[in-house]
């Protein structure tokens, strides 16, 4: 069986694809030939992304969608499968991290909006796109889990938990898919220069770049059909 480096042909979703990491997804799958779909809840910073890639000459379409919203994801679903007919990748980016205080101090209006965007929008997204791939027989869904989802993180209980959580849903629908020929992949990033939160105290030349994690899917998604890599922990090279 061969690799290919290009996915032209390929359609990709991309969930908070509008800046951070899924800005730096985006716009590689596209720069390897992808006809990418961004989503998140500011129009603005989607189309300002989308705007860049089609700059480069690359396929970009920025679709607003609230991925805790099911009426949203619903009709995003609705739009790429009319559009294009098909859906070879979802990277399930979108994330939140919620508020740095202990769990007891955390209000529920807080915790059900780091579930809800977390983990429920990433089942609301799998259930709109996975009957499409397992129609094609064909397909990779990458999850953008953390270092969080694997060690304790004080003041950010519920943000671990979601992650803990998006591990276990990710580990059990790939073996639910893997005999349509659709993988299910984990990506589980160390701390990450983007807007997401302040990292106070760490130096951000040491830490990772969206670039670093857009390089993970890309090598996850051009791996030979026979294999898959379900789980990459990514770290900075140097303690930041
Ligand atoms: P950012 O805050 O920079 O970007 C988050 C993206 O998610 C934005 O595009 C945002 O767009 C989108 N988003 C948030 N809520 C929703 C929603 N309800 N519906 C649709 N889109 C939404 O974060 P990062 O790029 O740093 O993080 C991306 C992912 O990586 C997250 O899942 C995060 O948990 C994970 N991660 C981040 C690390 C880090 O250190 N930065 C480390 C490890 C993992 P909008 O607000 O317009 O909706």
């Amino acid at each position: 069986m061969q690799t290919s480096d290009s996915l032209s042909d390929q359609v990709a979703i991309v969930t908070g694809g509008g800046r951070g990491i899924g800005a730096a997804i985006a716009r590689r799958l596209a720069g390897m030939g992808a006809s990418v779909v961004i989503c998140g809840r500011s129009r603005a910073r989607l189309d300002e992304v989308a705007a860049r890639i089609r700059g480069d000459e690359h396929l970009c379409e920025a679709i607003p969608c609230d991925v805790t919203r099911l009426g949203d994801v619903e009709e995003l679903a609705r739009l790429v499968l009319e559009r294009h007919r098909r859906v070879d990748i979802l990277v399930n980016n979108a994330g939140i991290g919620g508020p740095d205080v202990p769990l007891h101090e955390l209000a529920p209006h807080d915790w059900d909006a780091i579930f809800s965007t977390n983990l429920r929008g990433v089942y609301y997204c799998m259930r709109a796109f996975t009957p499409a791939m397992i129609s094609a027989a064909h397909g990779h869904i990458v999850n953008i889990s953390s270092i969080a989802g694997r060690n304790p993180l004080p003041r950010g209980a519920a943000y671990a938990a979601t992650k803990w959580a998006l591990n276990g849903l990710s580990y059990s629908a790939a073996e639910e898919l893997r005999r349509y020929n659709i993988r299910v992949s984990v990506v589980s990033p160390g701390s990450v220069h983007t807007e997401f939160s302040p990292h106070e105290g760490k130096d951000a030349r040491k830490m990772l770049q969206p670039e670093d994690v857009a390089h993970v899917v890309a090598m996850l998604v051009t791996q030979a059909p026979q294999s898959f890599c379900s789980d990459v922990v990514l770290r900075p090279t140097q303690k930041p």
